[in-house]
């Protein structure tokens, strides 16, 4: 059983809904348990296009029996039940879900990089995650 961290964010759309429904399906993953959810704050867009809206962030600590690249694959998967498409780097998304921490594990293969490479680069990360750990 690995204890988790992940990051999620969004700024289209029903910004909570997207959220809470998010949560729910992590939730229902086989194995896997929503141990605590941070407050949920609102951030300014970083880097991206210009004139985007502001994004709702928030952290996870979960608990899961999936290995840290499936768990990768299922988070992608939320993410395009939940409507997003691949637009621009860094644009505007209807959700984000993001690994941060899985165990003590360090992870450093082109599709996933453990802990997240731009975590401290990153108040809207830094601060919800230093709430739940
Ligand atoms: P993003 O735009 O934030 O969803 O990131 C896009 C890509 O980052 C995904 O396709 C992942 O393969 C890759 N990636 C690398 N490390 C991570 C990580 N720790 N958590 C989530 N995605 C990651």
């Amino acid at each position: 059983m690995a204890i988790c961290y992940l990051g999620i964010g969004s700024n289209l759309g029903d910004r909570q809904k997207n959220i809470r429904l998010a949560i729910k399906r992590l939730n229902n993953l086989k194995d896997t348990k929503v141990l605590k959810v941070s407050k949920i704050i609102e951030t300014k867009p970083v880097g991206g296009p210009s004139g985007q809206r502001k994004f709702l962030n928030a952290a996870l600590k979960i608990k899961t029996n999936l290995s840290a690249l499936k768990l990768l694959r299922k988070l992608k998967s939320i993410e395009r039940q939940l409507g997003r498409k691949q637009t621009v780097r860094f644009g505007p998304r209807t959700i984000d879900l993001d690994i941060l921490f899985y165990n003590n594990e360090v992870i450093s293969r082109r599709e996933l990089k453990v802990p997240h490479p731009r975590i401290f680069e990153r108040e809207f990360v830094v601060k919800p995650l230093m709430e739940i750990l």
